[in-house]
């Protein structure tokens, strides 16, 4: 190890399971000496994250639903009597209604929208408004974002529109924040078979197209996503802010089927 993130702090939003793009973000900073937070959303995943933690010597601050304000300010407070002050910060959250995420987007509800935009986009705000309180050193901000926000995907519908306006806020926060060296960033990863992608309509013929049309020809990995989200975390990337850095096999770069790429 480099100890690239020795004497750093930090807290991590969004460990489902072990499969989670959140835990592999983790993996790779653990491994580089940081010290971590994890938050949990409900009893139900309490249950897989406390363990997650203990592999990492990680903190659990405790029940966060963005969805609601007072548990975000709970978890906030429980981070700032353990540590006082924050180096890093991980938005690995976003949810939608699967039964929108098929179909047409012309057909998505208006609760849906909205509920969509609130624990996929305003959350990320949401913590930044928080953390920006206890990085009192500069810091670094992280979310996750995918293609569909570029690109019309089959299926991601609503979470398309969600994503470019995650993005646009990446841009935003990073101008808001830049002036106390606090850097706001995003990974766009390629498709990876999580929980929340499970909810994603012919979500296997999309990790198919991917591995046969990407530049790399494979899918990413959690690790993968994790190395990436280490530089952007550590002092490596202390020039970047404001960027959507794809991890992806460079499938973003693709204009067209590869004429090797088999039918499916
Ligand atoms: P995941 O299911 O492991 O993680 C999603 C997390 O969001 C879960 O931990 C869940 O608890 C959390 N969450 C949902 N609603 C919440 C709420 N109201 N309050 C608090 N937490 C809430 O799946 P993942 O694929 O690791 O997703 C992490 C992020 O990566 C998401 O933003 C997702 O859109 C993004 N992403 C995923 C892929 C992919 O193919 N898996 C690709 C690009 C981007």
């Amino acid at each position: 190890s480099l100890g690239l993130m020795k004497g750093k702090r930090g807290v991590i939003l969004g460990v489902a399971n072990n499969r989670s793009i959140a835990f592999g973000i983790a993996k790779a900073l653990a491994a580089q000496g940081a010290e971590i937070a994890f938050t949990y959303q409900g009893d139900a995943l309490r249950k897989r994250v406390e363990p997650l933690a203990a592999e990492l010597g990680a903190f659990v601050c405790g029940h966060c639903d963005v969805g609601d304000p007072a548990t975000i300010d709970a978890c906030f407070k429980a981070l700032e009597e353990k540590w006082g002050k924050l180096d890093f910060l991980v938005h690995a959250i976003g949810f939608s209604d699967k039964d929108e995420l098929t179909g047409r987007y012309v057909d998505t509800t208006e609760a849906n929208f909205n509920k969509t935009m609130n624990i996929s986009v305003y959350s990320f705000t949401a913590v930044a408004q928080r953390a920006e309180k206890l990085m009192t050193d500069g810091g670094s901000m992280l979310t996750l974002t995918y293609y569909g926000a570029e690109k019309v995907m089959p299926n991601y519908n609503v979470m398309g529109v969600a994503k470019a306006a995650l993005e646009a806020s990446v841009k935003y926060l990073a101008v808001d924040l830049g002036p106390k060296n606090i850097r706001v960033n995003a990974i766009s990863a390629g498709p990876i078979k999580t929980l929340a992608a499970s909810g994603i309509g012919d979500f296997r013929y999309i990790l198919k197209w991917n591995e046969y049309n990407a530049p790399l020809r494979r899918t990413v990995t959690i690790e993968e996503v994790g190395d990436v989200g280490l530089y952007l975390l550590s002092d490596l990337s202390r020039s970047v802010t404001g960027e959507v850095h794809h991890a992806d096999s460079g499938y973003h770069v693709v204009g067209m089927k590869a004429v090797d790429a088999p039918d499916i």
